[in-house]
């Protein structure tokens, strides 16, 4: 079959790779229908990942049709049409229990060294995101072998094009996940920095769960412009002006806003306000999106943290996070948790995931794709790919 697969930094190619087949008992085939390429992918695609091994098949966005079930699968039958929840968790262990299924103790059971301080392997492996998640291959690609079949790939109504649901498998669960942990709701104002799909995703659900008012903050102006159509937030362009957090303060009675969301992760680029990055210079994991946040959050607030972090960042301000009681909340989404009432959502036509798509493409054009998506090339917001 043909996959994505990975090469070197910024070297993805579209390969011909051996078909997957069915391994344990509760294993799903699937055939791909269509997949999409994430924020998260761009971390391994720039090689920021360590542990990513020449010829990994990437892609943790995606759904498709059950080609084949192993013997002990009872959640979905041959022909089903399901959606993938990108975290495997086995439904059983300490967390699944508790619906934590993205701290899932069991299936991370790759060879990946420790990323945390404490010598801890990440928890829950995910699909085509290294060895350090298990070295499970992903779903940019023709089929898949999905393993943990009976928790978590959802079956979704005919009525709902791919394109309609394709999303539950990461990034809206991600963006709700988010806005839940912020404690969105009706009247809540809330500021979410970097208006990517995640960005996008979170201004969605917070608009539904009636937030009145929601800055957006990033430094494409193509990505405001769609919020403000889309989901009337209120836009600020890090490239012009001198301080976002200050610009949100004087427009929130001097106060801040009662929830931040940081959209953005490691990758921050720094803003003309974050002074300390940018006296020291600091490239990376300069936290830039993270200090913003914590300044533009009320006493008592909380920041949220769907973007993904890894190791240390500089100048993280533990001081004035105490001083004004801060709440922080973040990790990796519980996707399984959240697929059914977002289905519902979805289906009611709450929430409308597929306007942020800009890029249709053939898998066979997948490299470029990657390419656009992280050049932000031709007002790139989200690229989704069809075997
Ligand atoms: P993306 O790269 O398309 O979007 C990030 C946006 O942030 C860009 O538009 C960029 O211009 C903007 N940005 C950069 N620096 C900024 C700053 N200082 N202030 C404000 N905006 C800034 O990616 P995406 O798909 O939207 O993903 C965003 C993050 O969410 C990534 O870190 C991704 O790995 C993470 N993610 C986490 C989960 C999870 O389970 N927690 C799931 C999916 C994605
Ligand atoms: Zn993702
Ligand atoms: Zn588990």
């Amino acid at each position: 079959m043909k996959a994505l697969t990975y090469h070197g930094s910024k070297d993805v190619r579209v390969d011909t790779v051996p078909d997957p087949v069915l391994q344990d008992a509760d294993d799903i085939l699937l055939r791909v229908t269509a997949t999409a390429i994430c924020g998260s992918d761009l971390h391994l695609f720039r090689g920021k990942i360590p542990e990513l091994h020449k010829g990994d098949i990437l892609g943790h966005e995606f759904m498709g049709i059950v080609e084949d079930v192993g013997s002990d699968v009872t959640n979905v039958r041959k022909g089903d049409r399901v959606v993938i929840p990108f975290v495997i968790a086995c439904g059983d262990c300490f967390h699944c229990r508790l619906a934590e299924f993205s701290a899932c103790e069991t299936t991370n059971t790759g060879t990946g060294a420790a990323l945390n301080s404490k010598g801890m392997r990440p928890p829950a492996a995910l699909f085509g995101f290294s060895h350090l998640y298990g070295g499970v291959p992903g779903g940019q690609a023709e089929y898949v072998r999905v393993p943990k079949g009976n928790v978590g790939p959802i079956v979704v109504p005919d009525a709902l094009p791919d394109e309609q649901v394709l999303f539950l498998s990461d990034i809206l669960p991600t963006g709700y996940q988010a806005v839940l942990n912020a404690r969105v709701t009706r009247g809540s104002t809330v500021a979410i920095f970097g208006a990517g799909p995640v960005g996008l995703m979170a201004a969605a659900c917070a608009k539904m769960l009636g937030a009145e008012r929601i800055f957006m903050i990033d430094r494409y102006q193509y990505r405001l412009d769609f919020a403000v159509a889309t989901y009337g937030v209120i836009p600020i362009n890090f490239e012009d002006t001198d301080d976002p957090a200050e610009e949100i303060i004087s427009q929130t009675n001097g106060r801040g806003v009662d929830a931040t969301i940081d959209a953005v992760g490691f990758e921050a680029k720094g803003s003309k306000a974050d002074t300390i990055a940018t006296q020291l210079k600091l490239e990376g994991s300069s936290g830039a999106a993270l200090r913003q946040c914590i300044a533009a959050t009320r006493r008592a607030g909380t920041v949220s943290v769907p973007g993904v972090y890894a190791g240390f960042i500089h100048a993280f301000m533990f001081g004035d996070a105490f001083d004004k009681g801060l709440r922080f909340e973040m990790g990796q989404t519980n996707v399984q948790k959240y697929m059914p009432e977002l289905l519902e959502h979805i289906g009611e036509g709450r929430l409308q995931p597929d306007v942020i798509i800009s890029h249709r493409m053939a898998l066979a054009d997948a490299a470029k794709g990657y390419e656009i998506f992280d050049g932000k090339e031709d007002a790139c917001r989200k690229v989704v790919l069809t075997p």
